[in-house]
């Protein structure tokens, strides 16, 4: 390392790094990592790294690989890409506000997120460039699977929010063959943008848009499956996107989101009224264990990297 690099000798998967650092960037183990903006709260590294550590122990390969973050503004994204690369790192999230934006940097995008039109796993080819995916879908499967035993094929799902996070769910839930897709926003222009983009991937007219203030309810039926894809319920004080006082019994709740200070305003409120309910953390996780299969080529171990997430954000234990 050069004397004038701003960095320590050993880099440390704690700081959030940026551009003036990857410059100077030299490690002799392999490096991943995630980029955002801001990034400060991510807990991919702790996550990732307690999955590797454990990972080293049958694969003597992956010693030496570490995952860090750093903190790159949209404008300096292409150049942090480049430098990532020429600098031997193998894999990198990419987190708000890169999803998307990234798509024309790339070499190559495989199936799923190119239907998405988002992209938060990069695998560094061998021969140049940076190769696509996206994992956020998988790990909502995973989640809806896991948490909250629902399997998307036949079911009838309500997805809140035209955002970026709601159009992976929607691509998701058509591939896995959800019977019907009910997709709710509150600015109406946006929902009919998201509405005409998902056509061509609805031969069948699964999907039903429909005005937020307005949930088409007696459509449902009572086994329906609730996602949260909108932001409202990631600042403290924020309300439910949602009354859940609307839902039959039979209804489950996933909330996108997580959070520090425990349940959601959703998830608290679905599970007050008796149903059952998780938040984003598992997805979180799921799409993380993905991310490192692809890097790695092995099966990573979900709940140490549960168990770390957890850590990380304070919150109590809980299964993968
Ligand atoms: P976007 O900014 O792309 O979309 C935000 C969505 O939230 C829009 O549909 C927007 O509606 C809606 N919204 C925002 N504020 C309100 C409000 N006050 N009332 C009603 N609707 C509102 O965000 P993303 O799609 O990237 O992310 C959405 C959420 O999903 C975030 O909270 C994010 O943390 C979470 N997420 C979680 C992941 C996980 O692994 N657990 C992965 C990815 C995302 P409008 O169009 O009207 O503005």
């Amino acid at each position: 390392m050069s004397s004038s690099s701003p960095i320590a000798a050993t880099p440390s998967p704690l700081e959030a790094y940026g551009l003036a650092e990857l410059a100077h960037w030299e490690r002799a183990g392999v490096s991943l990592a995630v980029l955002g903006h801001p990034v400060a709260h991510s807990v991919s590294p702790p996550m990732h790294n307690a999955a590797l550590a454990e990972m080293q122990a049958q694969r003597p390969d992956l010693a030496g690989w570490s995952y860090f973050k750093f903190d790159v503004e949209p404008e300096r994204l292409k150049p942090a890409l480049r430098w990532m690369h020429e600098r031997g790192f193998r894999g990198v999230n990419l987190t708000v506000p890169h999803k998307v934006q990234v798509l024309p940097l790339l070499d190559e995008i495989d199936d799923e997120a190119r239907a998405m039109g988002a992209v938060n796993t990069l695998l560094a080819r061998p021969e140049g460039g940076w190769r696509g995916h996206n994992t956020d879908g998988y790990g909502l499967a995973q989640t809806l699977r896991r948490d909250l035993n629902v399997e998307l094929k036949g079911a009838a799902v309500v997805l809140l929010g035209a955002g970026g996070a709601a159009r992976g769910a929607a691509i998701q839930c058509l591939r896995d063959g959800c019977a019907a897709l009910w997709i709710g926003n509150r600015s109406l222009d946006k929902l009919d943008d998201f509405l005409v983009q998902l056509a061509p991937l609805d031969p069948d007219e699964r999907v039903h848009g429909f005005d937020l203030a307005r949930p088409p309810v007696d459509e449902w039926p009572a086994d329906v499956v609730v996602v949260n894809a909108t932001s409202l319920g990631l600042k403290p004080g924020d309300p439910a996107p949602f009354d859940v006082g609307m839902f039959g019994s039979e209804t489950r709740v996933l909330d996108m989101i997580y959070r520090r200070e425990g349940a959601t305003p959703l998830v608290a409120a679905a599970r007050a009224r008796g149903l059952q309910a998780a938040d984003g953390l598992g997805m979180l996780v799921w799409q993380g264990v993905r991310s490192l299969e692809i890097w790695t080529g092995a099966t990573p171990p979900a709940q140490t990297m549960m168990d770390a997430a957890c850590r990380a954000l304070g919150l109590p234990p809980r299964h993968a």
